[in-house]
């Protein structure tokens, strides 16, 4: 992920030889930073917790608890209980609705961050507060210091990262509800950063913050091919954006040779602010344009980003959790160039930074930055009335559910990532990412639970009622050999009626069920194009029984069996492949708009 700048002042104007001193001195003192803060993380913690129990001393939430103005830890962990997103929904609907007096946080709540974590098939609600963006700033900062310490010279050239905005809503309170990205690219800390060797990218601003993600990506792609020889690093938040726009690249290479050949902008790209930022950077260039069609129009892809970039020291993706399904097909387009994890971080809190970038994507392990929040771990597969333990007292080797209380107003709040504990920096933990707890399907950000999968498919599988036919088992993958990649479901049948049932019905079923699924999924499918039709697989009689047999073969307990509702082992799900008899698309995209279900109840009828 791009970092952000530091308030440095402009250097356009400074000579080559300080600008190099001043960018070693500002490497030095992040990294300083991160010496400092790891070294007695215990004092920083508690220092941390002081300042936001003293920021929030009067707020009513901490108030309720039956504090009055205390910061001590102690009392903390005594009257403060450990909660979810549920336990908050009611503080966050007045908030939401426009209580403005100081519920959660002293400082006024300057807008909601949408997690695509979700609460009953909406996003969940982050408030947050404006300090925050600075906290967010100072993460991005030391992302480029850590990175130079094993990739000199990123500075000489540009990084080809592909960002975009999403939409945003209003709360019926009039705040402001978008994704994080979307909140810190829009902020003055991202539009009007002042020249910096490491915020250096192909992409204008303007064509980052376009809202049309067609004309974003096109504008983007087109500035990126222009610029190639400059390009030292690629990148995308996660793996699965990137991979979309190597997608758009095969897609429509040879309407962006046209525009390198002319340097003209195609007439698809409407937004005049968008054309006018790319022709600051276009001009017509025939060997580029034949160049760049000569490597497109080869039959193999294989190292597409080495061959048009050919700079390329890395990837900048994010490939840790589920996004380590895409490690093959970036390794197969970049030919194996490095892939960078470079942080960790979410709607609620930025957590922490790779200090070793350049390991393997199954060594990455991140170090939680100590001033970010005040952190606490639930230790997991033990007893559930165990303790919190502080950032200092974990173990080595054991997985803990990460929990915040954020200068925002969250307070002992469950974020639902597990993670281990991989190693230590001076005396600070480093974290490996092991799951977002109960996500089964997972293709971009969206993260479907077997409970709503279950719903969903309970729901569509009424269709089949007419025919007389029943479900009688089902299980699912994330299918991430299409791009984009989609939800594939196993189902298998009993049908006692005669009558065939036609194509169209296993269709409505498909729709069924994403029309039944979180909001984040049908944003993808509908909006972002980030997710693919969902499929629907109808396999032979006995399969599951076949399955359960295999299973069994590997040492599963016969009375314990269950049916996974979700499988990702490869022989699984060729055994279920094997016994495929016929396959069905959604026909259509899900609805979806943007904002909460509750907000839209007078408009969603008329989109
Ligand atoms: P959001 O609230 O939508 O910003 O999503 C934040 C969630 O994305 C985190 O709680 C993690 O589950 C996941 N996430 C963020 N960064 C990483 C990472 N580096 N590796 C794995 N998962 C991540």
């Amino acid at each position: 992920m791009p970092e952000a700048p530091k308030n440095s002042r402009d250097q356009s104007s400074t000579t080559m030889a300080t600008m190099d001193y001043s960018l070693t001195e500002k490497n030095k003192k992040s990294l300083q930073f991160i010496e400092d803060v790891t070294s007695n993380p215990d004092d920083v913690q508690l220092r941390i917790l002081s300042d936001i129990l003293t920021q929030n001393a009067d707020v009513e939430y901490l108030h309720r608890h039956g504090f009055s103005g205390q910061t001590d830890r102690e009392t903390f962990k005594k009257l403060i209980p450990v909660v979810t997103y549920e336990d908050l929904q009611p503080d966050i609907t007045r908030i939401a609705n426009g209580d403005k007096s100081p519920i959660l946080s002293s400082h006024p709540i300057s807008e909601f961050l949408t997690s695509s974590g979700t609460s009953g098939g909406e996003r969940k609600l982050m408030p947050t507060i404006e300090a925050e963006l600075e906290r967010r700033s100072l993460l991005y900062s030391l992302l480029m210091p850590v990175m130079n310490q094993f990739v000199p010279g990123l500075d000489k050239g540009k990084g080809m990262y592909f960002l975009f905005v999403k939409s945003e809503a209003k709360t019926p309170g009039g705040l402001l509800a978008r994704p994080v990205l979307t909140s810190y690219y829009k902020s003055n800390h991202f539009k009007e950063r002042p020249y910096d060797p490491y915020t250096n990218y192909t992409s204008p601003n303007e064509a980052i913050l376009c809202p049309d993600s067609y004309q974003s990506m096109y504008s983007q792609m087109l500035c990126g091919l222009c610029l190639n020889q400059q390009v030292l690093r690629v990148g995308a938040v996660f793996a699965s954006g990137f991979i979309r726009a190597i997608r758009f690249l095969e897609k429509h290479w040879s309407i962006l040779c046209e525009d390198l050949r002319t340097g003209t902008v195609n007439p698809v790209i409407t937004d005049p602010v968008v054309r006018e930022a790319v022709l600051r950077i276009l001009k017509p260039d025939p060997e580029m344009a034949d160049f760049v069609a000569n490597e497109c129009s080869k039959q193999s892809w294989q190292g597409i980003i080495t061959r048009l970039w050919p700079n390329t020291k890395y990837v900048d993706v994010i490939v840790t959790g589920t996004m380590s399904q895409y490690i093959p097909t970036l390794d197969y387009y970049s030919n194996g160039l490095p892939l960078v994890c470079t942080m960790y971080a979410s709607s609620e809190c930025y957590f922490g930074v790779n200090l070793n970038p350049l390991c393997k994507p199954n060594e990455v392990s991140y170090t939680l930055i100590p001033t970010m929040a005040y952190f606490e771990f639930l230790p997991v597969n033990g007893d559930q009335e165990q303790q919190l333990i502080d950032l200092s007292d974990v173990k080595l080797g054991q997985d803990y559910e990460l929990v915040v209380t954020t200068y925002a107003g969250l307070y002992r709040y469950r974020v639902g990532d597990v993670l281990r504990v991989a190693g230590f920096k001076n005396k600070a933990p480093q974290f490996s990412f092991i799951c977002r707890k109960n996500v089964a399907l997972s293709i971009d950000s969206d993260k479907t639970d077997e409970v709503e999968l279950h719903q969903a498919i309970e729901k569509a599988s009424s269709h089949l009622v007419p025919f007389d036919a029943t479900l009688i088992e089902y299980t699912s993958f994330a299918d991430t050999t299409t791009i984009p990649g989609h939800y594939v479901i196993f189902w298998e049948l009993n049908q006692n009626g005669s009558a065939q049932i036609p194509p169209s019905v296993f269709e409505d079923c498909c729709f069924a069920i994403e029309e039944s699924l979180n909001s984040v999924y049908r944003q993808g499918r509908a909006s972002d194009k980030s997710i693919g039709p969902l499929e629907i697989r109808i396999v032979e009689n006995g399969t599951f029984d076949k399955l359960m047999d295999y299973a069994i073969s590997l040492g599963a307990s016969i009375n314990q069996y269950k049916t996974p509702r979700c499988v990702k082992f490869a022989p699984i799900i060729e055994l279920l492949s094997s016994k495929v008899v016929a396959s069905y698309l959604s026909p259509k995209c899900p609805k979806w708009v943007p904002g909460h279900k509750q907000w839209n109840k007078n408009n969603v009828d008329d989109q």
